[in-house]
């Protein structure tokens, strides 16, 4: 074999090893923490317990690591093994969860497994960096390199990695970037690896590279099998990650793989978030939708003679864009998007609110579920207060409020915050509401909110003609809830404590887990 390399050649590669692995063990931490999010719900308690695992198992890996002799040959070893449990860590937990339904103890396992391994690096790294007799060796060099590496991570991971990726290809190639950090520290001190070595190293890299080819194909399997019907898209965006199934001309879409809507029973859920609150209304010139990026609630809004303009401000251009300009989707709400009359913008709806000088007629709120506090946000009062402001004087506002039934603490407390929202027209007192709920099969029972400044007259909305589910008599039947879903102590929810992420995963919890 060639001579030895020079201790100055090894010294520099172990601290460019030093900022690689940092990169990758952060990546595989964030890549932990999003698919529990994903997966398991409420991301600040999946992402600090995530966090809290990981660094706890660096630190028994950085105690173990006293207990390998050859500081080089262990280093080589933890770097083949992190390419494999870290490199199929994301297509395994996906695996994990749709064939055995579980996800919580492979990914902790996986994750202790990766934290161990990480935790040896450093200090395995600098016994060799000591070892070769680097003359002016410090160890807060390591440390250096290491947190830039980390830096470096946390920024790429939202920017670049997910939005080009995706988590499955991501957890692939960072498992090969650990590969060839140990093929070539095998390499430069070729005197201390051996046979067995090699041949881990070449079978653990042919596996992931093979895999990594296989990426998409092993995506749309994963998909199958998680969403049972045919994936005819599949994005991660900045925001979420973007699913549309089909089957037998049955058209869902799931964001972060919660359902949004079912083609076939979407009429339910819209005609019953949109008519009410536009029927009601005295005036129904100027509407806001916020969320609702599939057009279904516009096209219902559309509906309505009076109408001269809806503002729909959704956080996700790619959603938009998709329901704008699929045909196939756009097909589904009627080519809202391209009606002269709609004018969307993409930005976070609380940001929208906060900045904007408006004043709309009806104010219809078509959000994803409180199930992180990202969401509970924008059922706040903080939120509310800002909305109120945002409405005419005899305007109606109108929210998705969940499940009575599956979450029925969460729709009250939904309810509750209305209440308890300051009335900027009835100063000491907060908004009437009006909650009331339907059946939509694909959801379950499903309930809405509306809010006005002053209590609403039980009068029967004015519908539009062709409705597929409303009329006059189903209105009245939506606002009688029997003894399961009827109103219950349910607190406020309020940006200090999002009470409402609790109750709603609590309750679909105790029916679904
Ligand atoms: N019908 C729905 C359900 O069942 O939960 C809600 C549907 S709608 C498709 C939800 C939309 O809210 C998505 O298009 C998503 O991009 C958007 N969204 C999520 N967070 C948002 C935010 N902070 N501001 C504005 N839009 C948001």
């Amino acid at each position: 074999m060639s001579e030895t390399p020079s201790p100055r050649l090894r010294e520099v590669w172990l601290l460019a090893a030093t900022f690689l692995i940092a990169v990758a063990g952060l990546i595989y931490e964030l890549i932990a923490a999003t698919v529990s999010s994903y997966l398991l719900g409420d991301s600040v308690r999946q992402f600090s317990i995530v966090i809290g695992v990981f660094l706890s198992s660096m630190g028994l890996g950085a105690w173990l690591s006293r207990y390998i002799e050859e500081a080089i040959r262990g280093f080589s070893w933890a770097q083949i093994a992190l390419g494999v449990v870290g490199g199929f860590m994301a297509p395994a937990l996906f695996f994990a969860y749709a064939w055995l339904g579980e996800v919580a103890m492979p990914l902790y396992a996986m994750l202790i497994a990766v934290g161990v391994l990480s935790g040896m690096e450093i200090p395995l790294i600098a016994r060799v960096l000591k070892s070769i007799g680097v003359p002016d060796f410090r160890f807060e060099n390591v440390l250096t390199v290491d947190y830039v590496g980390a830096l470096a991570a946390s920024l790429a991971f939202p920017l670049l990695i997910i939005p080009h990726l995706g988590l499955m290809s991501a957890s692939l190639v960072f498992g090969c970037l650990n590969l060839l950090v140990a093929g070539l520290s095998l390499y430069l001190f070729r005197e201390f690896a051996s046979r067995t070595q090699w041949a881990a190293w070449a079978v653990a890299l042919l596996c992931s590279v093979a895999a990594l080819i296989g990426a998409e194909r092993l995506v749309s399997v994963a998909e199958t099998q998680l969403f049972e019907d045919d994936v005819i898209l599949s994005e991660t965006t900045p925001y979420q990650q973007i699913t549309v199934t089909q089957f037998r001309g049955r058209t869902r879409l799931f964001l972060d793989y919660s359902i949004q809507f079912d083609s076939m029973d979407e009429y339910r859920y819209h005609e019953m978030l949109v008519h009410p609150a536009l029927g009601l209304a005295p005036r129904v010139a100027n509407i806001l939708i916020l969320g609702g990026g599939d057009g279904m609630a516009t096209r219902e809004v559309l509906r309505h003679a009076g109408v001269e303009h809806v503002t729909l401000v959704d956080l996700d251009p790619r959603v938009t864009e998709l329901f704008r300009e699929r045909p196939e989707l756009a097909a589904l709400n009627k080519g809202a998007f391209s009606d002269p009359r709609v004018t969307i913008i993409n930005r976070d709806g609380w940001q929208f609110i906060e900045n904007s000088d408006e004043t709309f007629d009806v104010i219809i709120l078509d959000l994803p579920d409180p199930k992180n506090i990202a969401l509970s946000k924008l059922y706040s009062r903080q939120f509310y207060t800002l909305v109120a402001e945002r409405l005419s004087a005899t305007g109606l506002i109108v929210t998705q409020a969940g499940s009575p039934l599956f979450a029925r603490q969460a729709f009250w407390s939904i309810a509750h915050t209305f209440t308890e929202t300051r009335n900027p027209l009835a100063p000491g007192e907060g908004l009437s509401i009006l909650p009331y709920h339907v059946y939509v099969p694909s959801f379950g029972d499903w309930g809405f909110v509306m809010a006005s400044f002053a209590p609403l007259a039980p009068r029967t909305p004015d519908l539009p003609e062709d409705l597929s589910y409303l009329t006059a008599q189903t209105w009245q039947k939506a606002q009688v809830f029997g003894t399961d879903t009827q109103e219950i102590a349910a607190e406020v929810n309020d940006i200090q404590s999002h009470a409402l992420v609790g109750y709603y995963l609590d309750g679909w919890d105790r029916w679904f887990r």
